[in-house]
């Protein structure tokens, strides 16, 4: 499963080089996973429950990129937002709203942002049980559109892939 941003400069089977048909993919604003909750109405949820529970995929995703709108927006505040109110709340209830000057490309705030939606994942009920039991590995990768360069979280840090 492979779980990014709706960007269109972000094509999983070109960073992947998964065949046509191989990867069961989730695209959200942001990459944002919401936080779980057992009466959750919401797509994402009951996307990657599907992935997990039903498909039962090994190995879980989540991409992250440079220059991301999201990001940027969660940097820029509230008021950068006043015109995308769906976006707002969608960013306010699931990310928090950072502060700081923001990094080249937003890299640093971006990779920081793929871990907390690792965290989010993990925090998924079916997700724990699976990576318990030692049948599903959860990933943070990280995708630089201006190089094309994939970095994945390994031993505390992202290393190049
Ligand atoms: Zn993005």
């Amino acid at each position: 499963m492979f779980i990014t941003c709706a960007d269109s400069r972000i094509q999983p089977a070109a960073i992947t080089g998964a065949e046509p048909g191989s990867l069961f993919e989730l695209r959200t604003a942001g990459n944002v996973i919401p936080a779980f909750s057992p009466h959750s109405v919401a797509g994402e949820v009951a996307t990657i429950e599907f992935a997990v529970v039903q498909l039962r995929v090994a190995e879980i995703v989540v991409c992250g990129h440079s220059h991301c709108g999201a990001v940027n927006a969660l940097h820029a505040g509230a008021p950068a937002l006043d015109h995308l109110p769906a976006m707002l709340r969608w960013l306010a209830t699931h990310a928090p709203f950072r502060t700081g000057t923001p990094t080249e490309g937003l890299r640093t705030e971006g990779m920081e942002h793929v871990l907390a939606q690792v965290r989010a994942l993990e925090d998924y009920p079916f997700v724990r049980d699976r990576i318990t039991a030692g049948d599903l590995r959860v990933h943070g990768w990280f995708y630089d559109i201006e190089s094309g360069d994939v970095s994945a979280f390994a031993a505390d840090r992202f290393q190049p892939l």
